[in-house]
């Protein structure tokens, strides 16, 4: 865990990130990424960090390079809206959740790294979509 994020805690269950996410705003989003779909691309410019706290990190700290196995028992993909967030698999095993300050949202964030730059990946949070299953041990 890193010292810039002391608050920032482990999720190793499905439960728990379902306790995360349990508290949800009843007013409309104002954080700038109520149009944001699944995995849209937002850069550092777009993404409003000033009110984006980051409450946990859902990367396995033993793991060096989480697996790119996906999880979609319901013939989902990678940018569906009903996709599985599943804890160990890619990209929520690259995720940290940002809570947003202003309409107490969550978001899932994560970085795609190319050649020459980096790619930062949004998702909103939403507790319906939390798979239920274990991580990999
Ligand atoms: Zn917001």
């Amino acid at each position: 865990m890193k010292d810039t994020q002391p608050e920032a805690c482990r999720i190793r269950t499905p439960d728990q990130l379902r306790e995360l996410v349990a508290q949800r705003p009843s007013g409309p989003c104002r954080c700038g990424l109520q149009r944001c779909g699944v995995w849209d691309s937002i850069s550092d410019v777009d993404w409003p960090a000033a009110h984006m706290h980051c409450v946990a990190d859902l990367r396995d700290p033993d793991i060096a390079e989480p697996s790119f196995e996906e999880y979609h028992p319901r013939g989902t993909r990678y940018s569906s809206a009903d996709a599985p967030v599943a804890l160990g698999y890619f990209p929520t095993n690259r995720c940290e959740v940002h809570r947003c300050t202003r309409c107490s949202r969550h978001w899932l964030r994560y970085t795609e790294f190319g050649g020459y730059y980096v790619d930062h990946r949004v998702r909103e949070l939403l507790p319906d979509s939390i798979a239920d299953l274990p991580a990999p041990a």
